[in-house]
């Protein structure tokens, strides 16, 4: 980085994009392209149809977020970039990024049109007007259908994380709502791996796109492997010894069933331990908490199942433990693959029990590496007294609605409560209530001087959660 940024290729200033976004990028800390960034930007730039395929945690959100931003004219009231994710969790990852890249630019509303929210709710919030829409193919189609949704406008179509839509069982829905998009648009289609359906999507709704790959990066050199042999009694418990050995302030614990997270979870709840189960079925407002006390770091251990936490974007990730070893080579490398992330190091550590070792050797294979094996009697207690997460997530009853935003929490917080913006995390504002992460040490006082003060100039009831 100690190029002058004219000349480095790497420096988003090389890109046809308006200052005030350059500068917005700067504010982001945002300082130089990531290699799936600066491979499609100045393509798409240009307006062509693109095809990119790039690792989980790449950086392809801001790839297409800059081009849709490009493409779109803030005072024209109409919907003009629509972009389909998988799940509902994705598309929220998505919106949020896509706001934080748009304040650039004065008023450029986002909304997102997922399943579980009342379709009367998101048709009051089309009906305020919206420029970029993003959501779940199923529920996108159910609006076209009872005309809710207009996209007479648009010129700019993304599908995200593609290959997961088709592994979903989304290919009919995209169909039928690519039909209904204007002819003349630009298609950004985004994808971690590249399964045969993609192609037919590509013929079927691209004009001549251009593809680009980004080699996984060998980042698993950076990713400590290691294998212990267990038994079907001690598996579950193999996971405390693992946790009080390592001390890892965030983890995320795969099973392959939900039956086994429930399990899991109730075990390390009951030994003290912060941990939290992500799986299908939960509600979506359980979800969201369980989520946004994780990507905190107000909950150590996050236990789930591979569908569930697909596509999660959770940066800091000191250890994965594969509770059980996927039957999946492919599926065992995305898991370890969270860890180790942006140059830090990461501990991937599984545990397989005799009937799992032909799965072993097939990530052997697929690894073309042999397996590190440790026993159990090295996983002796370090550190003094329970692993506790270094914050606690504080719940504001009072979210988007109420026109809260994050500012005005962290405002709160650091003006008349006196706390350090160091003692203030993440702050999440969903629709209804905003999570607010604060350092253990002041999480009491917090809390109370959020009850007795003000946020926006109004009373707010504060909790607890988790
Ligand atoms: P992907 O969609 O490829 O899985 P995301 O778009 O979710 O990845 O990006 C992963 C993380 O990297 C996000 O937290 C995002 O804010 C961050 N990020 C993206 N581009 C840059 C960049 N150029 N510099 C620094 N951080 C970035
Ligand atoms: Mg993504």
């Amino acid at each position: 980085m100690s190029q002058a940024p004219e000349n480095n290729p790497l420096d988003f200033s090389q890109l046809p994009l308006s200052p005030a976004t350059l500068a917005n990028l700067t504010q982001l800390g945002y300082t130089a392209m990531t290699p799936i960034q600066a491979a499609s930007l100045p393509v798409a730039l240009l307006g062509k149809d693109l095809i990119a395929q790039a690792k989980t945690g790449s950086g392809k959100t801001a790839a297409f977020a800059l081009v849709l931003l490009a493409n779109l004219n803030a005072r024209r009231f109409a919907i003009q970039t629509l972009v389909l994710c998988p799940t509902r969790e994705l598309a929220d990852q998505v919106a949020q990024e896509v706001r934080r890249l748009a304040r650039a630019e004065d008023n450029i509303k986002t909304v997102t049109l997922c399943g579980g929210v009342p379709m009367r709710m998101q048709n009051a919030s089309l009906e305020h007007g919206a420029h970029i829409v993003v959501g779940t193919p199923g529920r996108i189609l159910d609006h076209l259908q009872r005309g809710t949704l207009d996209l007479t406008a648009l010129n700019t179509l993304v599908l995200d994380e593609a290959d997961r839509m088709l592994d979903m069982g989304f290919l009919d829905d995209i169909t039928t709502v690519v039909k209904q998009c204007p002819k003349e648009r630009q298609t950004l289609l985004f994808s971690a791996t590249y399964p045969d359906g993609i192609d037919k999507i590509a013929r079927q709704f691209m004009r001549e796109p251009q593809q680009i790959t980004v080699a996984a990066q060998h980042t698993e050199s950076l990713i400590e492997q290691r294998f212990y042999e267990v038994t079907r009694a001690n598996r579950l418990s193999t996971v405390a010894l693992i946790l009080n050995h390592f001390r890892p302030v965030s983890t995320i614990a795969f099973c392959n069933t939900k039956q086994q997270c429930r399990e899991l979870v109730a075990l390390l709840q009951a030994q003290g331990f912060s941990a939290l189960a992500l799986y299908g079925e939960l509600e979506q407002r359980e979800r969201d908490q369980v989520l946004a006390q994780f990507a905190n770091r107000s909950c150590s251990v996050l236990v789930a199942t591979d569908v569930a936490s697909r596509g999660l974007d959770i940066t800091q990730l000191e250890a994965v433990i594969n509770v059980d070893i996927s039957p999946d080579a492919e599926v065992h490398v995305h898991r370890i693959g969270r860890t180790g992330r942006a140059g830090e190091s990461g501990l991937a550590l599984s545990l397989a029990s005799l009937d799992e070792m032909g799965f072993v050797g097939r990530i052997e294979q697929y690894q073309n590496r042999e397996s590190d094996w440790h026993t159990l009697d090295e996983l002796t207690p370090t550190g003094s007294g329970r692993l506790l997460p270094p914050m606690v997530t504080l719940q504001i009853l009072g979210g988007r609605k109420e026109k809260i935003r994050a500012g005005d929490v962290l405002g709160a917080l650091t003006g008349d409560a006196g706390f350090t913006r160091e003692q203030v995390g993440k702050i999440h504002v969903t629709d209804f209530c905003t999570f607010v992460a604060v350092d253990r040490a002041i999480a009491h006082d917090a809390l109370e001087r959020l009850n007795n003060g003000k946020v926006k100039g109004k009373s707010v009831k504060v909790r607890f959660v988790g």
